[in-house]
């Protein structure tokens, strides 16, 4: 089945359909009994090459030059050997991201000793890449609960990323809850302080606990608990 490349999937097919350009990239390879070493510029800890005024990552042009095709959609190149300047292509393979997530849970469970670091900091466990593919799936009709479920990722992480809290420099724009007039409740309340601030002033400004639910969008009970959280934490 086609499907539609990235303009960045294409310019590294491209790439590795020319032939000098193919001989300059191994030129900036140390090769050893182990690992090849990217020896060109970086990004982060990842080789980074650039073609056509694009950047690429070095191993993801590796790995596309050896499997004569473009990283799957929903799909990332992990290294087997864990040494990201790598570019070998038998150290490298193609991976789910749900797998790369687990990674990122195991890194940290290693390195810190806290395996529930990923849970507390939820930021931590997506990157820019991953947020924008939330989005799009959720801006294609898939539900939060199944996004989250098919990736093992935690609900609010999920649902946090995909409505823009956090997270403002990604360029696939939120997607806003598409609740068709229901009202938001508590949930939705308690994860977003600005909607607790704006009931509290339209509070002050003498509003009933109606007029404030109907103005933002939100249910009666859970204007109540604005305010209620609102004078509790001044108090
Ligand atoms: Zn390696």
């Amino acid at each position: 089945m086609a499907r539609k490349l990235t303009p960045a999937e294409d310019v590294l097919l491209e790439a590795t359909r020319d032939e000098a350009f193919v001989a300059t990239f191994w030129k900036r390879v140390a090769r050893s009994e182990d690992c090849w070493t990217w020896t060109g510029g970086k990004s982060g800890p990842y080789g980074q090459l650039q073609y056509r005024r694009q950047r690429l990552l070095a191993h993801r042009f590796s790995w596309t030059l050896s499997a004569r095709q473009a990283c799957p959609v929903g799909h990332v190149i992990r290294h087997r050997c864990d040494n990201p300047p790598c570019v070998r292509p038998d150290h490298l393979e193609l991976g789910s991201i749900a797998q790369n997530v687990r990674d990122t849970y195991d890194r940290r469970r290693r390195t810190t000793g806290n395996p529930n670091l990923g849970t507390t900091r939820p930021n931590a466990v997506l990157n820019d890449e991953l947020v924008a593919i939330l989005r799009r799936r959720a801006r294609g009709g898939q539900s939060i609960r199944s996004i989250a479920n098919g990736l093992e990722l935690e609900y609010t992480t999920v649902l946090r990323a995909i409505r823009g809290i956090g997270w403002p420099h990604v360029s696939e724009p939120p997607v806003p809850s598409s609740r068709k007039g229901k009202p938001h409740r508590g949930n939705f309340v308690r994860n977003n302080p600005d909607v607790v601030n704006q009931a509290c002033r339209l509070r002050d400004q003498g509003l009933s606990l109606q007029q404030i639910a109907d103005r933002l969008g939100i249910t009666k009970t859970a204007a109540f608990r604005c305010c209620r959280t609102q004078t509790k934490e001044a108090s």
